[in-house]
């Protein structure tokens, strides 16, 4: 497997019409068909550096996650096995893999279902490194400061003296290492970042960024979403706005933070005061799944 990293390093902002409104998108859902998104971002100082005596890597967290997928794309290129520990695996998921699961699986990942969260004090050792959920770890901010660097060049090539940045939370890491990033940058170009809660409330989000950031000062702004959305549920206005991003811009988000995050991004004119850049953190080979439910559960009936 060979991952071209030159395009690892820059992906494209295109400038595009939504519900009227202008807006930037940073397209890191192309960075590479294998390794897109924020998980490559997060993932990035594994993949670049050099760990000679490691021969594995373990993690844990849901069986159709996005890290999961990507960390089976890493462990593949530096040759390393991968062990996954999850919860839950439905049987009518092992008999019909689809999505992540599936991907990951063909990638040779060793799934271990049900035996509880593995603890870093456990498992890590010199031949074997470990990843928390989500890659929610200090690791990330090598790659996320990549991004944000990117988005300062444009910044600054387009004289864009305030921007707004818009992404949607799981764990927040990648939310928070981009505000921390480009406060340490050219403060002539000034960028805020906005975020909104896909997966906790705004208490548990908060408390994600002071793990990883005591000074509040570096935190990005969160915005309430409108209702409370639970994480990977159904929700008709959820596949509504997901289906008009497809057709109006030609763009496929992720089904499961995008929706609530362009949702809330739309409830919130304010933020389009300034010229705003959301980020496409990737994800659509977890669509699978989702757009199988979705169809199931509302059909064309939209
Ligand atoms: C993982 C993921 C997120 C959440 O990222 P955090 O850094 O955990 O906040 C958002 N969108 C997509 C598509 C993801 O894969």
């Amino acid at each position: 497997m060979n991952i071209n990293r030159d395009r690892l390093s820059n992906s494209p902002i295109e400038k595009r019409d939504f519900r009227g409104r202008e807006i930037y998108i940073k397209r890191d859902d192309l960075l590479d068909p294998e390794f897109s998104g924020n998980k490559a971002r997060k993932f990035y100082y594994f993949l670049i550096n050099e760990f000679p005596h490691v021969k594995k890597v373990v993690a844990y967290g849901s069986n159709q996650s996005n890290a999961m997928f990507s960390l089976s794309v890493l462990a593949k290129i530096k040759g390393w096995e991968f062990e996954y520990y999850t919860d839950h695996l439905s049987s009518y998921l092992r008999e019909n893999p689809v999505g992540n699961y599936k991907n990951a699986l063909a990638n040779g990942m060793r799934l271990i279902v049900g035996r509880g969260e593995p603890k870093r004090a456990d498992i890590e050792d010199k031949q074997t490194a470990f990843v928390e959920e989500g890659g929610r770890q200090l690791e990330a901010k090598v790659g996320i400061k990549m991004l944000a660097q990117e988005i300062k060049l444009w910044q600054q090539g387009n004289c864009i003296k305030r921007l707004n940045i818009f992404l949607p939370s799981g764990t927040g890491t990648t939310a928070l290492f981009l505000q921390k990033s480009l406060l340490e940058m050219d403060s002539r170009f000034q960028a805020k970042v906005y975020t909104v809660p896909c997966v906790g409330d705004i208490e548990y989000l908060k408390l994600q960024f002071s793990m990883l950031e005591e000074n509040i000062l570096n935190h990005p702004s969160i915005v309430k979403p409108s209702k409370k959305y639970h994480f990977g549920k159904l929700y008709r206005e959820s596949y509504k706005i997901w289906l008009e991003l497809r057709d109006d811009m030609g763009i496929e988000f992720d089904m499961l933070y995008d929706p609530v995050g362009w949702l809330t991004l739309m409830a919130n004119p304010k933020i389009f005061r300034e010229p705003t850049l959301y980020i496409h953190q990737g994800g659509h080979l977890g669509n699978e799944s989702m757009l199988m439910r979705y169809e199931r559960k509302y059909g064309e009936d939209i």
